[in-house]
């Protein structure tokens, strides 16, 4: 058996019922087969899958709080820190029902190649909460925010593990958590992202994200003589990376017609009004059905958007999942193709099935992974802890302008690397192998640790 398949074998093994983790697992080594089976001998003896694949520390914890009735509500916490390899850990927390070990590992995991990607120093992991911020008075969410950090705080720190946000977690929820940490610590750093701009956030990382996978999407266009500016695009969520891709494609000349929440999807065939978008999400906190209720053109359909017959059967020439993972199968992809799609690039971490990836890929689809295609978040993340320690605060123009380099710069090598292994076009190779063949070189000059 090749050393690929062993280590796949051993992650199904040891993690028992963690679907989501083996899925991303068996996406990253067999996409770099090619190259682990170059170097085998080397990778074996240092066991270098086996401890890629193994977190250096998963904490795990019980996060009680008071909710406004009196009643005690008790949630399970997580922090799984991944793999310093290349810097300290780094990555959001999800607050989300359905937040599980395996939902958290998965992330985690993919966080180590999207940290690398972006050229930065910063290592891999995720955490969260299986705690759920809709419907809850903000004095509930402080005061889960509070204990959650009460227990997390010891494993912080800024050349430690710096946390952001992701699903659930945003600037009300990160304000709560940075407040109870710097009481927890006395200590006033950058060990949270996505902060507000009146304490020490990084302007521009709202947007970062969104604008980011609109950026490598352009080039990625650009590489294979398309232009973004016509065409018409279907992004699904409607939360923090959705609509900034949103305002980003709009801005570079192109239509997006979709969107969706938990609740359903928005068909607007002249194109979604970002302002009242907005309005309804962010500011009303409202289901997608009140923007069809402002806007006669628009279409709103209840439930699921996803597995044949939804948002992903409207005629676009792109589409952007921006929602949660595993929202694209393989019924969406051959809706796609059949409409003549010509490119997918991945909002949300790991949207697309296996499965659909792969028919996408072979029906000549271009497709960007996630740790590619939205690493626009992470690395202006790490921006913005470069301007904490210097104590600074860029422009909005500079780190936009940083931002776009870096998406440019992940496109062409991933498809540098990709062409250099025999595998031109491939882009879930190629971000696979960029990202590992640095982290692995990181972990194997620092000796068996
Ligand atoms: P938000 O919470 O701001 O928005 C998520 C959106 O997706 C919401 O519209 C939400 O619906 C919808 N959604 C979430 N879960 C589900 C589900 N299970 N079924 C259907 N719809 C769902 O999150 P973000 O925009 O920050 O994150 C979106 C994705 O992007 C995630 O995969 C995240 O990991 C990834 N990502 C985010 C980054 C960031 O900087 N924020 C960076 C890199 C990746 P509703 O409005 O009803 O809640």
């Amino acid at each position: 058996m090749s050393y690929v398949d062993e280590v796949l074998q051993m992650v199904v093994e040891k993690n028992p019922a963690q679907p989501e983790f083996h899925q991303a697992v068996k996406e990253v080594l067999e996409s770099i087969r090619v190259v682990i089976d170059q170097n085998e001998e080397v990778y074996r003896r240092d066991a270098l899958l086996e401890r890629i694949v193994t977190p250096e520390r998963q904490i795990l914890f019980r996060v009680p709080w008071v909710d406004d009735k009196g009643n005690v509500q008790v949630n399970n916490g997580y922090r799984v820190q991944f793999n310093s390899a290349i810097g300290p850990y780094k990555g959001g927390l999800r607050l989300h029902p359905s937040v599980n070990l395996s939902i958290i590992k998965f992330l985690g995991f993919e966080q180590i190649f999207k940290n690398s990607l972006t050229g930065l120093m910063i290592g891999g992991g995720k955490g969260g909460a299986d705690f759920d911020p809709k419907g809850k008075s903000d004095r509930e969410i402080m005061a889960f925010c509070q204990s959650f950090i009460s227990e997390l705080y010891k494993y912080l720190g800024a050349n430690t593990d710096v946390p952001a946000g992701d699903i659930g977690t945003g600037a009300r929820e990160i304000g709560y958590m940075y407040g109870q940490y710097k009481k927890m610590t006395g200590l006033y750093e950058g060990v949270f992202t996505g902060k507000g701009l009146s304490y020490g956030g990084s302007l521009a990382r709202k947007e970062a994200t969104g604008f980011g996978l609109l950026y490598l999407t352009a080039e990625m266009l650009k590489c294979n003589g398309k232009d973004i500016a016509g065409k018409t695009i279907a992004v699904s969520g409607a939360g923090n990376v959705a609509i900034y891709a949103i305002k980003k494609a709009q801005q570079l000349g192109a239509k997006v017609v979709t969107c969706s929440d938990s609740t359903g999807w928005i068909y607007d065939p002249e194109g979604i009004d970002l302002d009242l978008l907005r309005e309804v999400k962010e500011n009303k906190r409202a289901r997608l059905d009140a923007y069809a209720a402002a806007r006669p053109c628009a279409q709103y359909h209840a439930g699921k958007y996803f597995g044949g017959g939804g948002l992903w059967n409207v005629k676009v020439d792109v589409a952007l999942p921006c929602a949660t993972q595993n929202e694209l199968e393989l019924e969406d992809a051959k809706a796609l193709v059949a409409n003549g799609c010509m490119a997918v690039a991945e909002g949300a971490n790991m949207p697309t099935t296996l499965e659909a990836t792969e028919y996408l890929q072979k029906n000549g689809v271009l497709f960007c992974p996630g740790k590619a295609a939205n690493a626009g978040g992470v690395a202006t993340s790490a921006l913005e802890m470069s301007q904490n320690s210097g104590r600074l605060s860029w422009t909005f123009e500079k780190v936009d302008r940083t931002l776009q380099d870096i998406m440019i710069n992940i496109f062409h090598n991933l498809d540098d690397a990709a062409k250099k292994y025999g595998l031109d076009g491939n882009y879930v190779a190629g971000a696979n192998i960029a990202g590992f063949l640095k982290v692995a070189e990181a972990m194997t000059a620092q000796g068996i640790v």
